[in-house]
């Protein structure tokens, strides 16, 4: 029996899979369309045509966060200012300098991903069957964002594109949205010389990272993995509120309402919820693991406590983990999923 699955090459699949072999854990087939482990990063973070990483010197792949892009960027240039930069949580790679890490490691690691969509995951005896492609023992579902979010008054309007989607500048623009892509499409825009009006449903947070510093600390995570299930959706809904870097802002008028542009940009995010994804509502519509507004309940180490016990493991990964780890949907939060999945197909 083949012992490791991972759906999903994404970063967060990729994570995993180096986390493994550096652990030791050999049998290991990754299913994906794409060979390239950055493809979903790197054509939405052109479409906003994003510079820099909004993590730091630890948003990368490698399975320990040090040492982490700091390091690297200070070895390749000889300076020291971005350790320095790090030192004061203020380093931000560029995300050609993160494409190039991930290039090396894709390069360097013996990644080949079987190129197939996965359709369904089955719970069998002492593991999941994966599409009539074999039998896994422990199974690692990373299968990203489920689609593109556009709030429903603007669907099939012609003047809409996504942020997330290639897209040049209208005259007058109006950018939908609160979080870091809307900031970065109001410069985008005001950079083009449009006219940028913002039209949003709340006030944007100002935050370095996706997720406040304190749900990345043990005892933060702690606190937050100790909440009941109401308690903990309502936190998490808090928590993914939009947000951006208080230096990423810029000052344009807001609207309340989609005037007259002649181009909107719905920086509104992605669709959420397991319902979205094709292979998690087939997982719970026949395995009916424990679900609460949307997300599958998984434990602290990312697992389905229905369908894990000591001969076989399913576990999310990426934005489906948030459950666990808030910043799940991030390269700290995949590097978090792939130690505790990589344990467990240590040990068993
Ligand atoms: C614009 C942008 C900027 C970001 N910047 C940062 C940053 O600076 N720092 C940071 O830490 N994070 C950042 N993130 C968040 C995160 O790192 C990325 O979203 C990352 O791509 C998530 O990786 P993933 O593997 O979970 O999902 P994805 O990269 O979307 O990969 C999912 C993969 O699964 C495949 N798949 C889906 N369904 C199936 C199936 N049924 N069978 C087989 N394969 C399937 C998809 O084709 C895809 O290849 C950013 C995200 C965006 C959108």
């Amino acid at each position: 029996m083949t012992r490791v699955g991972i759906v999903g090459g994404g970063l967060s699949g990729f994570t995993a899979y180096l986390t493994l072999k550096r652990l030791g854990v050999e049998d290991v087939t990754v299913f994906s369309l794409d060979g390239d482990p950055a493809a979903a990063f790197r054509a939405r973070a052109r479409a906003i045509r994003q510079t820099h990483m909004r993590s730091e010197s630890d948003g990368h792949c490698l399975p320990s966060s040090f040492p982490g892009l700091a390091v690297r960027e200070a070895r390749t240039t000889r300076s020291l200012r971005p350790l320095v930069a790090s030192a004061c949580d203020r380093y931000r790679p560029t995300v050609e300098s993160f494409l190039g890490h991930v290039d090396e490691l894709r390069r360097a690691s013996g990644w080949a991903p079987v190129p197939r969509r996965v359709e369904r995951v089955r719970a069998v005896d002492g593991g999941f069957e994966l599409d009539g492609q074999g039998v896994f023992r422990h199974v690692l579902v990373a299968t990203g964002h489920p689609g593109l979010e556009v709030p429903e008054e603007l669907r099939g309007d012609p003047r809409v594109v996504h942020a997330y989607e290639p897209h040049d500048y209208a005259e007058s623009v109006c950018v939908v949205g609160a979080g870091l892509a809307a900031a970065t499409e109001w410069r985008n825009a005001l950079a083009a010389g449009a006219r940028v009006v913002s039209v949003r449903r709340r006030e944007p947070t100002h935050r370095p990272l996706n997720v406040p510093r304190p749900y990345l600390s043990k005892r933060g995570l702690a606190r937050y993995q100790a909440l009941g299930a109401e308690a903990r959706a309502a936190l998490l809904e808090e928590l993914l509120a939009p947000s951006y870097p208080r230096e990423a802002h810029v000052d344009v008028p807001v609207e309340r309402r989609v005037n007259g542009a002649d181009q909107v940009v719905c920086a509104t995010g992605f669709r959420r919820g397991w319902r979205h994804d094709p292979l998690l509502a087939r997982l719970v519509e026949e395995h009916e693991p424990a679900t609460v507004n949307g997300w599958v309940e998984v434990a602290a180490d990312a697992t389905v406590p229905s369908l894990t016990d000591r001969e076989r493991t399913l576990a999310l990964g990426g934005v489906a983990a948030q459950w666990a780890y808030p910043a799940a949907d991030t390269l700290m939060g995949a590097r978090y999923v792939a130690h505790a999945f990589a344990r467990r197909c240590r040990t068993r």
